[in-house]
């Protein structure tokens, strides 16, 4: 193999593998280097597996709901560990698929770690390779607190790695990773604590996804433990974990305590300074707005940039990249306004835009917003039902629709399609003017007043 290339990507994640796929669409010469399984996070231990997970939890939701519909059904066991060897042959498929894909594309797999050694040259055991274009793309890693006993807690990682259902978990955590784990482990019966260290979950979402979804969250059963900061952690003779809290709070006997506090980049491993590229004091990679770090030839991408922490951010730049670099697309980049996300909780939120509190604060009185809050259909026949929300935020006379919130059963599928319409600039109006679906959640969405 020689080992000079076009464009090499250091991680062959959803950043990594897009902007290398792109560029071999082009006809270039491209290699990834990966000290991992090729697909990164996502795949092998994010989007793919937990969403399996909320899946499976969300057809023990629908068993629960049956009677309501008919059904005298009788619950007789969940297997995890079948549930887990089905996940791993899915993912199986997918990473076979990929080796597949890199040799048919011609695109050259480096196992191992990439270190750099000047701007143009990365050497992975001992051995050197050098690009034109180099696209860093190493994703990221949980942040684990420094505390007593720190190293009883799992992660992420290692919440997929789980054999055996634990009966009582304990998740610390306020963002996507602790929301989502929280709401799929009690779907599936485990007895779930959910700490807070203040008083709210999802900080950054609006108001009204976040008091919904604590509320559903407490219906179904979850603990939900305000203003609760962990302080050591200890392991028992039987295996079980005592927690320990500021003010006395304890919980014993916890099978698995996941800590899911935010993720930090992984930059370690690389040698950037070899290569004279800056980074900040937490880890990340500033970019300008066409992925270029401040070093001529050397791009970063997905997580690692700190911004909008999200597969299809990080395969949307990577590919617009690709396609600037090798193209003639001399101003192709992502724009990083109005992307559409889905948090995977029960019940689902789809989001998009400004959240009121954000759009008060930067139009004032010009804002006007339009909110229905309702039972879905399917939930006036379940005995457990759910509430579903919205929330358009609109600014101006024309009321165009700067956010767009959802929370209830089929938000994550409702939203993309909206979200193609405020990128367009739609208005409130151009939501009136579709004609409803009926009968659907979403067609409130086009009938609000
Ligand atoms: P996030 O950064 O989203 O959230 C972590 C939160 O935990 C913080 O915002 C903070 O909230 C709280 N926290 C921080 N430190 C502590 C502490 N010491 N003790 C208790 N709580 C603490 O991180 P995640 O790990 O949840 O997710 C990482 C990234 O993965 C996200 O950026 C997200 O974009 C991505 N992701 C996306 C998914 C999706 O698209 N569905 C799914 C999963 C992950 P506060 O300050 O309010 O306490």
């Amino acid at each position: 193999m020689s080992t000079h290339f076009d464009l090499i990507a250091i991680g062959a994640g959803s950043g990594g593998l897009s902007a290398a796929e792109r560029a071999a669409e082009y006809g270039k010469k491209t290699a990834v280097i990966e000290n991992n399984r090729l697909g990164g996070t996502c795949v092998n231990i994010g989007c793919v597996p937990k969403k399996i997970m909320w899946f499976a939890s969300g057809i023990a939701e629908t068993l629960h709901n049956a009677s309501g519909y008919g059904f005298d059904v009788d619950l007789r066991s969940f297997s995890w560990e079948k549930l887990i060897e089905a996940r791993e042959g899915y993912i199986k498929g997918i990473l076979d698929w990929y080796g597949n894909y890199l040799a048919d594309s011609n695109i050259a797999h480096i196992q191992g770690t990439g270190r750099f050694v000047d701007s143009h040259t990365v050497e992975v055991d001992g051995k050197q390779y050098t690009a034109d274009h180099i696209v860093i793309a190493p994703g990221g890693k949980p942040v684990i607190p420094d505390i007593p006993g720190a190293e009883h807690m799992l992660t992420s990682d290692g919440f997929f790695a789980l054999s055996e259902q634990p009966k009582r978990v304990a998740v610390i955590g306020a963002g996507y990773i602790a929301v989502e784990l929280a709401g799929l482990l009690n779907g599936l019966g485990s007895e779930v604590s959910l700490l807070l260290r203040k008083d709210q979950f999802l900080s950054s979402f609006d108001a009204m996804l976040r008091e919904t979804l604590m509320e559903e969250m407490i219906n179904a059963g979850v603990n939900i433990m305000p203003r609760t900061s962990i302080e050591r952690v200890e392991k028992r003779e039987d295996g079980c974990l005592d927690i320990y809290c500021v003010g006395g709070i304890r919980l014993e006997g916890i099978d698995a305590l996941i800590c899911a506090i935010g993720r930090e980049p992984n930059i370690k491993p690389l040698n950037l300074d070899a290569a004279g590229v800056n980074y900040t004091e937490r880890g990340y990679i500033p970019t300008d707005e066409f992925q270029q770090t401040n070093v001529d030839g050397v791009y970063a991408v997905g997580d690692v940039t700190g911004r909008a922490q999200l597969t299809p951010v990080a395969i949307a730049a990577a590919r617009r990249l690709s396609d600037r670099l090798f193209n003639n697309m001399p101003d192709r980049k992502l724009d990083y306004s109005n992307i559409p996300t889905v948090m995977f909780s029960h019940p689902p939120i789809g989001t998009i835009g400004l959240t009121e509190g954000e759009a008060r604060e930067k139009h004032g009185d010009a804002v006007k917003v339009y909110q229905t809050r309702f039972t879905a259909m399917y939930h006036a026949l379940s005995p457990h039902p759910q509430q579903t929300a919205m929330k358009l935020v609109c600014v101006g006379a024309e009321e165009k629709v700067v956010g767009c919130h959802i929370i209830g059963m089929g938000a994550d599928e409702m939203l993309q399609g909206f979200g193609v319409a405020i990128r367009m600039g739609a208005t409130k109006k151009d939501f009136d003017n579709c004609v409803a679906i009926h009968p659907t959640s979403a067609e409130e969405l086009v009938t609000m007043r």
